[in-house]
C-alpha cells in the first residue's frame, strides 16, 4: 500500500469542517498521504504520516467519497505561481486543503529562468574575481617593470658596460648586432673541457717540470675563446 503513489498528498494542514486533518501518532497535518481504501465511497480512507511513519488504515474521519470529490474539486495549476486546491463537500461534510504541487511545463520554464539567473549571476562573480586577479597581475607586473627600469636608471655603470658589450659584439659579428648575436656565445661547446673556449688538458708534455699538469688551448671546434 505505501508504495503505490497516494490519491492526495497533502501541502499543509487540510481540514475537514473546522478540524484540521492531524496524524493520530504524531499530532501533525504536515505531511499527510491519504489513501483510497476498498470499492466503496463510504469506506475509510488510510492516512499515512510522512512525519513519524505512522500508518492509520481507517480514518475516522476520511472516506473514499470525500477523497473523489477532493480530486474532481482540486483546481489544479496552469502556471508554476499557481497552488493546488481543494474545496470538495462529501454528504454534508466539507473537506479543504492544498495539494502538492505537482510538476508542471511551467515549473521546468520558471526553474530554467531561475537557473539561467544563477548561472549568469555565478558566472559574472566567476568573471569579476578572475578580472580583479588580472588587474592585480597587471599591477604587479607594472610596478615590476617600473621598478627595474629604475634600476636600471641608476645603474649607469651597468647600463654603460652592456652598451659597451654590444658594441664589442657588433664589432665582432660584422654588426650583426645584439639582437640575435647573444644566443652564439651562449651556446655549448660540445668539446669535453671546454670552457668558453679553451680547453683545459691535463698533460706531461707541456709540463716544464715533467710532472703532470693542466694546461689550457683555445678550443679549435668553437673559437669561443675570450679576447685577451
Ligand atoms: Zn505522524
Ligand atoms: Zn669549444
Amino acid at each position: 500500500m505505501l508504495t503505490s503513489p497516494p490519491d492526495l498528498a497533502l501541502q499543509g494542514l487540510a481540514h475537514v469542517g473546522e478540524t484540521p486533518l492531524l496524524c493520530a501518532a504524531c499530532g501533525s497535518g504536515y505531511a499527510l498521504r491519504i489513501y483510497k481504501r476498498g470499492p466503496r465511497e463510504p469506506f475509510p480512507a488510510s492516512v499515512s504520516c510522512l512525519g513519524c511513519g505512522h500508518w492509520e488504515d481507517c480514518s475516522p474521519v476520511l472516506t473514499n467519497g470525500m477523497v473523489d470529490a477532493a480530486l474532481e474539486a482540486r483546481t489544479g495549476r496552469k502556471v508554476a505561481a499557481d497552488i493546488d486546491t481543494f474545496v470538495a463537500e462529501w454528504r454534508g461534510r466539507i473537506f479543504q486543503g492544498e495539494l502538492v504541487a505537482e510538476f508542471i511545463p511551467d515549473d521546468a520554464v520558471v526553474m530554467l529562468k531561475a537557473l539561467h539567473g544563477e548561472v549568469s549571476k555565478d558566472a559574472r562573480r566567476w568573471w569579476g574575481g578572475k578580472k580583479r586577479a588580472v588587474r592585480t597581475r597587471a599591477k604587479e607586473t607594472t610596478g615590476a617593470v617600473k621598478a627595474a627600469a629604475k634600476e636600471k636608471a641608476g645603474d649607469a655603470a651597468g647600463a654603460a658596460k652592456s652598451a659597451a658589450l654590444a658594441a664589442d659584439w657588433a664589432l665582432r659579428t660584422g654588426g650583426a648586432g645584439p639582437d640575435t648575436a647573444p644566443k652564439k656565445p651562449r651556446s655549448r661547446c660540445t668539446v669535453k673541457g671546454c670552457r668558453g673556449g679553451m680547453v683545459t688538458l691535463s698533460t706531461k708534455v707541456h709540463s716544464t717540470t715533467g710532472k703532470t699538469s693542466e694546461v689550457k688551448i683555445p678550443c679549435g671546434v668553437c673559437h669561443r675563446r675570450k679576447p685577451v
